[in-house]
């Protein structure tokens, strides 16, 4: 804070502390009416503080017909500043009209915007001094006429004398006219020689006058009795930097500042007009083309007789002191219209002064009888009263305190600034003020601050104790980390030596990464990145749609892919059989980030499979030749039974027969696995009648099987083009199945529905039902529901079954309800 510093040094403040020892005023109004007078006012007016509210012309009734009333009208109609030296004004104190001498200003405070608001009214008694100098310049000019008086006289009475002895010796020489004439001649001579001498030494003083002025720096100008100037001195020329003829010619006047000129020169013209002494203050332009201040005095002179004269005035130059004393107003202005704190205190504690601001933060009205204590918010007098003896042995301190508003009772925070104030003179504190800017914002800031500080705090403990956990969580990722690649390196030999690879494919950029291992399956490039082309060209042709479809379900539905394909490798065109599993990975927002997983050679796996199926189709074969030779046996015998009538022959080969379809059957579809694993079933298509097929299919079950009810409802009388006996194990397993899965007596309802482009079969139950979870798995190879293992079976008719319906371009599926029943639905296209 080094502005406030500046401001209020110690010289500054005992300048404005000064201020209250001067006589002051304020007046408000074209009449002057008295706002307030200081006790030195009081005395120089002889009044008392009854006249305070009273325009000046009531208080002082005896300065009517003076200048003063004018002036001050003036000043606050035109917002001027008015000032006079050794200004003489009449005024009645103990009774008496006296006249008194004074230094004087009036002075338009105006606001913000311009406007006069009071007149301070400041005036210095110099009455002692004025007539002092008077009485001393008039017993001089007193002694000069005497002593030119004086003069005169001796030179007369000689002269006088001279002449009666003349006259005498005329009268004793009367004879002698004509000598005596001479003589007179003589005499006459004499006497003009004198006066000559007598003008002579009448310029000797003039030349002494001009002697003494043009040696001197003061400005020294002399005017007639019409108040004409008549002489400029040397300074004269050398300030305004006009010649003494110009300065004669067009006088000094059009110099003067044109905010003084007026006052000024009315100053002059009103002393002119009442001949007496004149004194005024006035800025006049210099041959630098600056301004100086010149303080001007003139006494009237008069010739020996009496007679006016006109002046000699004298000017010095004040600027360095006028300066100061406007940077002193501008200071005042400063303080007054400054919205920090300022006050000044005695060391008693009392206030002396305190700037609007500082009242207006205080809620007061005015100063009288307070201390500086009162400012202080109660809760912080003890902190103020111990700070304040500081004063008198640091000059200085500097405090953040709460002071109060009274009115409200709110406190407010300053930074408290003290200074000491020394007199000039003998350097003692006399008092100090008090320079403080409202902190309060701040201090609200700070506290708040504060909180938040505390709130920061608690969460940087928080911050701690979490990253304490993040650093034990840290070492344990690390172990993890370690534990991984441990991890990753088995798996990674775990992968190489069941011969696996991995392969991944970016969603977004659809770029594919694929392990060497199968890369050097398929026979792709090992520096390149695979490619999905030359990937699709070692897959075999037949299984491209499949993949295809994997990929799309896996990428849009993001569901898992298990497909098993052969390829050719492309350098060698060996053939392999592999397994590809994958999985989508997704991010939080379900966005997927990788489809990856396992490509695995399963031609090993493939081949023993394969070999099982030519394995299982050679025993079905084997044991169906000597089964369709039983068969033909049987069939005989239960002929030749009949005929017989051999009852029991006829009940126990048909029971033989039963059993051989039974086991036809079951090495039918142990045929047709092994054919279809080996690309050997074949759909051999022809036209035929759906209903007949369904007829007769279940004509033969019921024969076989009397235990159920089955119904055929209305059929839909149809042909189709389709493989007449595979569709026909296709109703035939259903059938069968539906019998198998539920209670005797139960029934089994066989429904045809007829579409635009297909037809659909449904074949309902009410048999055990099957569990939600089971359902999409019963078309599996071998697939059998756990629990059902009762029921004999090997899990492979709904598997044929779906097969054959697919290569027919159809769609097979189940609904069920766990113990109410199942319905099993198969589709076959119309063209
Ligand atoms: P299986 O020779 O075992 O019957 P399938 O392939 O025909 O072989 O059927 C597979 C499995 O589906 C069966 O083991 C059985 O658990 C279940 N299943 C098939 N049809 C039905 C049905 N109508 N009701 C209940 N479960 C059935």
């Amino acid at each position: 804070m080094s502005y406030p510093n500046h401001l209020l040094s110690s010289d500054q403040l005992l300048e404005v502390f000064n201020l209250t020892h001067t006589a002051t005023a304020v007046h408000v109004g074209e009449t002057a009416v008295i706002q307030t007078a200081n006790d030195a006012m009081l005395r120089i007016w002889g009044k008392d503080r009854s006249i305070i509210g009273k325009s000046l012309e009531d208080a002082l009734p005896e300065l009517k017909g003076q200048p003063f009333i004018e002036m001050f009208r003036k000043v606050w109609l035109e917002g001027l500043v008015i000032s006079g030296k050794d200004t003489a004004a009449d005024l009645v104190v103990d009774g008496k009209l006296q006249t008194f001498y004074f230094d004087f200003e009036y002075r338009a405070i105006k606001n913000d915007a311009g406007k006069t608001i009071c007149i301070l009214h400041t005036a210095i008694d110099v009455s002692e001094r004025v007539l002092r100098q008077q009485a001393v310049e008039q017993a001089l000019e007193r002694e000069e006429a005497l002593q030119r008086e004086q003069t005169l006289n001796e030179e007369l009475a000689a002269t006088v004398e001279e002449l009666a002895t003349t006259n005498e010796e005329l009268v004793a020489t009367n004879e002698e006219l004509q000598e005596t004439q001479e003589t007179l001649h003589v005499l006459n001579n004499e006497l003009e020689l004198r006066v000559v001498e007598r003008f002579n030494q009448l310029s000797e003083s003039e030349k002494r006058f001009r002697t003494m002025a043009e040696g001197t720096d003061i400005f020294i100008a002399v005017a007639d009795e019409s108040g004409n100037a008549i002489y400029f001195n040397k300074s004269w020329v050398k300030l305004t930097g006009r010649s003494v003829k110009d300065l004669l010619d067009f006088g000094w006047a059009d110099l003067i500042h044109p905010e003084d000129r007026d006052r000024y020169v009315d100053i002059y013209l009103s002393a002119l007009a009442e001949k007496k002494p004149f004194t005024g203050e006035f800025r006049i332009l210099t041959k630098k083309g600056d301004y100086r201040w010149l303080l001007a005095s003139g006494p009237p002179r008069f010739h020996a007789d009496g007679s006016f004269a006109g002046y000699i005035s004298s000017c010095i130059d004040i600027t360095e002191r006028k300066l100061i004393e406007i940077e002193r107003l501008n200071l005042n202005k400063l303080i007054e219209a400054s919205s920090e704190f300022i006050g000044i205190a005695e060391l008693d504690m009392s206030i002396q002064y305190l700037n609007p601001a500082a009242l207006q933060k205080l809620g007061w009205l005015g100063i009288s009888k307070r201390t500086i204590l009162d400012c202080v918010f109660p809760e912080d007098r003890l902190m103020a009263e111990e700070i304040l003896p500081g004063i008198l042995k640091n000059n200085t301190f500097r405090q953040e305190i709460r002071f109060w508003n009274e009115k409200t009772g709110i406190p407010f925070w300053i930074e408290w600034n003290g200074f000491a104030i020394r007199n000039e003179e003998n350097d003692q504190i006399i008092a100090f003020a008090t320079v403080g800017p409202d902190i309060t914002e701040r201090k609200l800031y700070q506290e708040e601050l504060q909180g938040i500080n505390m709130e920061m705090a608690a969460a940087n403990e928080e911050l701690a104790t979490t990253n304490e956990e993040l650093a034990k969580t840290h070492d344990d990722l690390i172990r993890y980390t370690n534990k991984l690649s441990d991890s990753e390196e088995k798996l990674r030999q775990a992968i190489e030596t069941g011969r696996m690879g991995t392969w991944s494919i970016n969603p977004k950029t659809l770029e594919i990464t694929m392990s060497s291992f199968v890369k050097e399956l398929l026979g792709l490039p090992l520096d390149k990145p695979a490619e999905m082309d030359m990937i699709m060209k070692a897959v075999n042709p037949d299984y491209h749609k499949m993949l295809f479809s994997a990929l799309d379900n896996a990428m849009k539905n993001h569901l898992p892919s298990d497909t098993e394909y052969p390829i050719n490798n492309l350098i060698n065109g060996q053939e392999k059989w592999v397994r590809a599993t994958g999985r989508v990975f997704l991010d939080q927002n379900g966005n997927p980030t990788e489809y990856s997983g396992l490509f695995i050679d399963i031609t090993e796996q493939k081949l023993d499979e394969l070999r099982k199926n030519d394995f299982i189709g050679m025993v079905s074969h084997e044991l169906k030749t000597p089964l369709t030779a039983i068969n033909g046996f049987v069939q005989v015998l239960q002929r030749k039974a009949k005929k017989d009538e051999d009852n029991y022959a006829i009940i126990a080969l048909d029971k033989a027969h039963s059993q051989i379809r039974k086991m036809t059957t079951m090495i039918n579809g142990f045929l047709n696995v092994s054919r279809l694993e080996s690309g050997k079933l074949l759909i051999e298509k022809t036209n035929f009648s759906l209903d007949e097929l369904l007829k007769e299919t279940i004509e033969e079950t019921y024969v076989s099987q009397s235990s159920h009810q089955i119904i055929l409802n209305p059929t839909c009388e149809v042909n189709i083009n389709a493989d007449r006996n595979k569709i026909g194990n296709v109703i035939s397993n259903l059938i069968s199945n539906g019998l198998k899965y539920s209670d005797n007596g139960t029934r089994i309802e066989i429904t045809c529905k007829l579409y635009d482009t297909e037809v659909e079969i449904q074949i309902k139950d009410e048999g055990i039902g099957i569990k939600p979870e089971d359902i999409d798995k019963l078309f599996e190879r071998y697939y059998r529901v756990q629990g059902n293992h009762t029921i004999s079976g090997f899990g492979i008719g709904l598997y044929l079954s779906a097969e054959i319906i697919e290569r027919h371009g159809g769609r097979i599926w189940a609904e069920s309800e766990e113990g109410k029943g199942s319905v099993f639905h198969f589709t076959l296209p119309l063209s």
